[in-house]
């Protein structure tokens, strides 16, 4: 039985490129960094033009990112990091409640170092409005933590306008967005979205896991978390993981390489899927604006009277959300059962968010967002990467088409 892997947001395959030069550079440029004689600075050098090829990614400066074990590391230090440096300021931080636990426990230890901490409301589409910063801002406002891609519905928050709306109020309040999600497939510049921090992850983007970056704009204040030998200019303590800052170097060049293409076909799969998948009954798709979805309430959605054009990117974003995540809601049908049921198919998929699962807690953004209860246990997410095909999302719809009215035959009545 073949493999379809719809579980992307979770992890993603590693390039083979990449993988081959984490090998080399494994057991033939073994050298630490830090060290003095060749071996060091050949490893130093691979840190050095990762960097550069990071930074170019972002229309960044490469002294602007820091590598960091992954994703929740990145988090860790942007808010944790900045809170502490910028303490006398103020102690006052906005986020939202659709965060990934990776800002929203870093916001609880916060809240037991005494600061106090916003949560903006989103709406049914999980997007909050930039409007209601001007409301929570505060004399004491030091910080602002809006994620870029929601890992749960693939909503795409307005990052830029938030942003502009912090920076029109106060220049000084630092904006910190989590783009783990996001990054290689939803363009954002920081300098130009006036983004202060930006957070993102290897395993998310064909590298390896354990290894993360977080992009500080130059002069922003941050203090450690980690204490130890001063690396990446005392930010970062801890030896640097050579092999996989390269890795995740060479994959962000080689997504960056063909951006447009790839995300344009992601759209045409996703908006293939979710016509198909909507002639199922009772099926609702979350976090997707586009109107004309039967388990929608089309009311509220802007009109659209233009036909689609996967091409035009930042409309599709506008529309259809992120171009790789799909949030499903099956009336009737238990996430877990229907997850299992694909397995048995050979498809993977996730049940809400796999970051946040092995505990039976109802998510934060599908409560969020409002889902009706019933819902919150029957909602499932597939997330595609640049290795889909369109033959597998075919294969996947046919599977959905058969067993969702099986499994709804045993629904508890
Ligand atoms: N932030 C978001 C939005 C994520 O989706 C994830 C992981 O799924 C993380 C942070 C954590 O990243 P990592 O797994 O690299 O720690």
């Amino acid at each position: 039985m073949s493999e379809i892997y719809l579980d992307n947001s979770a992890t993603t395959r590693v390039f083979p490129e990449a993988a081959a030069l984490m090998a080399k550079i494994m057991t033939e440029e073994y050298g630490n960094p830090s060290s003095m004689h060749h071996k060091g600075v050949e490893a130093e050098m691979r840190i050095r033009e990762a960097r550069e090829t990071v930074a170019k990614t972002l229309k960044a400066d490469p002294k602007e990112i820091l590598f960091t074990s992954c994703g929740t590391e990145s988090d860790n230090l942007a808010l944790i990091g900045c809170a502490r440096a910028n303490r006398r300021a103020g102690n006052h931080i906005i986020t939202t409640p659709v965060e990934h636990p990776a800002v929203l426990r870093s916001m609880e230890q916060l809240m037991r170092e005494g600061f106090e901490v916003t949560y903006l409301p989103v709406d049914r589409f999980g997007r909050i409005d930039p409007e209601s910063l001007k409301d929570a801002v505060t004399d004491r406002t030091i910080l602002v933590s809006i994620m870029h891609v929601n890992n749960e519905i693939g909503a795409i928050q307005p990052v830029a306008r938030a942003a502009s709306v912090v920076k029109g109020i106060r220049e000084s309040i630092l904006f910190h967005t989590d783009d783990v999600q996001g990054y290689g497939k939803v363009r954002l510049y920081p300098k130009k979205a006036q983004v202060d921090l930006l957070s993102a992850s290897g395993h998310k983007i064909h590298g390896p896991k354990g290894i993360g970056f977080l992009y500080v704009a130059e002069g922003v204040k941050i203090e450690p978390v980690l204490y130890g030998g001063g690396q990446q200019n005392n930010r970062r303590s801890g030896t640097e993981n050579v092999p996989g800052i390269a890795a995740l170097a060479l994959a962000a060049s080689i997504l960056s390489g063909h951006f447009d293409e790839d995300v344009k076909r992601l759209y045409e799969l996703k908006k293939h899927f979710i016509e198909e998948v909507q002639k199922i009954e009772d099926i609702r798709i979350n976090g997707v604006p586009l109107s004309g979805l039967s388990g929608n309430d089309a009311s509220e959605i802007p009109s659209e009277d233009t036909p689609f054009d996967p091409s035009d990117l930042s409309r599709a974003a506008l529309l259809f959300g992120a171009p790789h995540i799909i949030s499903l809601s099956v009336r009737d049908v238990r996430a877990e059962v229907l997850l299992h049921a694909l397995e048995d198919k050979g498809i993977y998929v996730s049940s809400g968010s796999a970051c946040a699962t092995h505990k039976k807690a109802f998510s934060d953004t599908l409560s969020s967002i409002g889902l009706e209860k019933p819902l919150l246990d029957s909602t499932i997410r597939l997330s595609m990467s640049v290795f889909t095909t369109k033959e597998e999302i075919d294969t996947t719809l046919e599977a959905l088409h058969t067993l969702i009215p099986q499994l709804r035959r045993f629904r508890p009545r």
